[in-house]
């Protein structure tokens, strides 16, 4: 329901729960945020409110310079901690808003190919499909390339990478995804109002777009994955 990515300087698993908090108004039933440690993968993740999660990382920290988190209401799979947000492989993590239509066709297709899922909701295949895909040789962003076309359905997503210690991924189709700027760090968000304690400079992904993060900026793609410009407002909201 909610998705927060950031790439910036060490010790972001704090400020991804307090992004995340920023979007409580929307309503969720599990909760969730992954890093990187040392180029690894970690993730943690708790049914029910915020505190929870919280609980888990105040037991078991995540360091980490870049990361992603997620707010989830619940449409495909019940509200448990495995079905919870981030969804990942040995390759990457997904934080997802909304519905994959065709989750259920994707799935028989990657199952086939010998793929084992470990969830009950339409999310996963979206890991699946991106990792089957960089096990078949392609980088992470022709393997992002190569997925969206393959989802239908009304979504935004947020990727991060294991080893990619500046590069998130997002991509907006059919749900809201803004890109916030700040000093050396760059920020992903459903809204405005989650990213307002780091940034007021953001720009709003049009339909069908999908951007690649580094601490530096971000470069914006089209559905046709040609480079476009995309406007930078400024926010007035407060922190
Ligand atoms: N359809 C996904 C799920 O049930 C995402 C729901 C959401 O937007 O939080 O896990």
């Amino acid at each position: 329901c909610g998705i927060v990515g950031i790439v910036g300087r060490e010790g972001v698993a704090g400020h991804l729960v307090e992004a995340l908090r920023r979007l409580e108004y929307r309503g969720y039933d599990s909760a969730g945020v992954a890093t990187l440690e040392h180029g690894r993968l970690e993730r943690r993740r708790a049914e029910g409110k915020l505190v929870n999660l919280e609980a888990k990382l105040a037991q078991a920290p995540l360091a980490g310079a870049i990361g992603i988190g997620h707010t989830r209401w619940a449409t495909h799979g019940r509200p448990n901690e495995t079905n919870a947000h981030p969804h990942a492989t040995k390759r990457l993590a997904v934080v997802h808003n909304g519905i994959i239509e065709n989750f259920r066709e994707l799935k028989a297709e990657l199952e086939a190919a010998g793929v084992r899922f470990e969830s009950q909701t339409d999310t996963e295949v979206v890991a699946q499909l991106v990792s089957h895909l960089m096990d078949g040789g392609l980088g992470p962003v022709e393997a992002v390339a190569a997925a969206l076309p393959r989802l239908h359905g009304a979504f935004a997503l947020g990727f991060l990478f294991a080893g990619g210690e500046d590069l998130l991924i997002g991509a907006r189709h059919g749900a809201p995804l803004a890109i916030g700027f700040g000093e050396g760090a760059t920020y992903l968000g459903s809204d405005a109002l989650a990213l307002a304690p780091f940034t007021s400079e953001l720009t709003y992904l049009e339909e069908g777009d999908w951007a690649i993060l580094s601490r530096a900026g971000a470069e914006i793609r089209d559905a046709d994955g040609r480079a476009v410009e995309r406007p930078r407002q400024t926010i007035a909201t407060q922190a």
